[in-house]
């Protein structure tokens, strides 16, 4: 049987796709390997979002096509993929496949087709596509991705996903919750739903709303999370969903990209800083204790050190529990890239540092007021290190106990007894704690 091993950047989705490759080639005799050098078919997921994770991806290509078997396949899947098509074919020569993300169902074909010699692309888009007969081959039964919705239809100025991802497009709901029923039956009691902006999410007849509802009550399912969701698409009937769905998690990444609402409209995000305060209250309103993490880009063109102050000041008020940060990447063919004034990288470099301590410090003060507190954790597995387990609490914390392999996979009652500042160390709260 022909061996198959995916290698994963970028985001959840792309997580998620991988799992989906593994299905799509599993029903055709394919068996995963965790070995690049054993593998009869290497695939490489990737992600275009930033220059740096292409390059990433272009160095890793070296290493990889030297291990390629004779007779082996090497493929390049994903954004990357899609962005650059048969471009990759040229650049990396011993590139076999370039298949982008509406590709996947013809895998098979295009592995054999590479075996007979003929190297190929599929990059067209697909917005019927929506891989529904395909079962995922998961890494994990503890918590499962849950792809629901695909594409994106806004066009923020500086994103390339729109031209990788293709058109949104939302699965049915009867289908989402016929997986997830699937899920919880085999075990799993956490999923996340996926979408590029997945509180925008309409099968033409439910929306998030619905969505959220109906996965909260599905037998089993004991949390509910979802990323990413568009600030602007928590309606109220969203909103009320998840205050009133005891299975949604109490946190939400609710990515703001700037704290100015001159870069925003530059950047062609649907709100301004005060209409993003509007919704954060309106979810702390709802839903009282809800971590808030987020996404910000500094050095957008344009963006003067009074924008950048806006971004620091709001960091400040929302206090967010966490941030992912980044110097803007130019990304060809986005309307970013004909802005002017651009932001030398010096000053963005600059920006980025003072961003990351802001955004430490803040974090670090709200998880130092959370020690003592008792939380419950869905026990993951073992930390990286050392010989503690690792959990997470509803609101995302990660927490790290000792105890025994039998509660992989359970949840516990933890106290926090300390912190780094970003993860937490905690004792089990019951008596098995003791012998744990
Ligand atoms: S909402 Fe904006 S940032 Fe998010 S995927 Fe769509 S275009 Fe990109």
């Amino acid at each position: 049987m022909p061996r198959i091993y995916i290698e994963t950047y970028g985001c959840q989705m792309n997580v998620a796709d991988s799992e989906l490759m593994l299905g799509v080639l599993g029903r055709e005799g394919f068996v995963r390997t965790d070995d690049p050098a054993q593998a009869d078919v290497v695939l490489v997921n990737t992600c275009a979002v930033r220059d740096h994770a292409e390059q990433k991806v272009l160095s890793r290509m070296g290493e990889l096509k030297r291990l390629k078997r004779p007779g082996g396949v090497l493929g390049v899947v994903g954004c990357m993929a899609q962005r650059l098509g048969p471009r990759l074919l040229e650049r990396v020569p011993q590139v076999d496949l370039v298949v982008g993300p509406d590709g996947y169902r013809g895998l098979p074909e295009l592995i054999a087709r590479a075996r007979a010699g003929e190297r190929a692309t599929e990059v067209e888009f697909k917005s019927w596509e929506h891989y529904e007969d395909v079962p995922p081959v998961r890494g994990t039964q503890i918590s499962a991705f849950v792809t629901v919705q695909r594409g994106c239809d806004y066009r923020c100025t500086f994103c390339i996903v729109p031209m990788t991802r293709g058109p949104e497009r939302s699965r049915k709901l009867e289908d989402v919750v016929r997986e997830v029923t699937d899920l919880a039956s085999g075990g799993t009691t956490e999923v996340t739903l996926l979408g590029q902006t997945v509180n925008s999410y309409d099968d033409g007849t439910h929306d998030f709303a619905h969505l959220l509802r109906a996965v909260g009550r599905i037998a089993g399912v004991r949390r509910v999370r979802f990323t990413s969701p568009y600030p602007t698409d928590f309606t109220e009937r969203a909103v009320a969903a998840m205050a009133e769905t005891p299975a949604v998690c109490e946190h939400v990444h609710l990515p703001v990209q700037s704290g100015s609402s001159r870069v925003l409209k530059r950047m062609l995000r649907r709100y301004d800083r005060d209409r993003y305060l509007e919704v954060v209250a309106a979810l702390r309103n709802a839903v009282p204790g809800i971590a808030l993490t987020t996404d910000i880009i500094v050095g957008f063109p344009g963006e003067t050190e009074d924008d950048f102050r806006d971004t620091l000041a709001l960091v400040a008020l929302v206090a967010f529990d966490d941030a992912y940060t980044f110097k803007y990447s130019p990304r060809e063919g986005t309307p970013a890239t004909r802005l002017k004034d651009p932001v030398p990288d010096a000053v963005a470099g600059e920006r980025l540092e003072r961003l990351v301590a802001a955004v430490r410090d803040i974090a670090r003060r709200t998880n130092v007021a959370l020690v003592g507190s008792a939380h419950e954790v869905l026990v993951e597995g073992r930390a990286k290190r050392g010989d503690l387990l690792q959990g997470r609490t509803r609101t995302n914390k990660i927490a790290l106990f000792p105890g025994p392999d039998a509660w992989i996979g359970g949840y516990r009652d933890v106290r926090f007894t300390g912190t780094t500042g970003s993860t937490f160390t905690a004792v089990p709260l019951d008596e098995l704690a003791v012998v744990g």
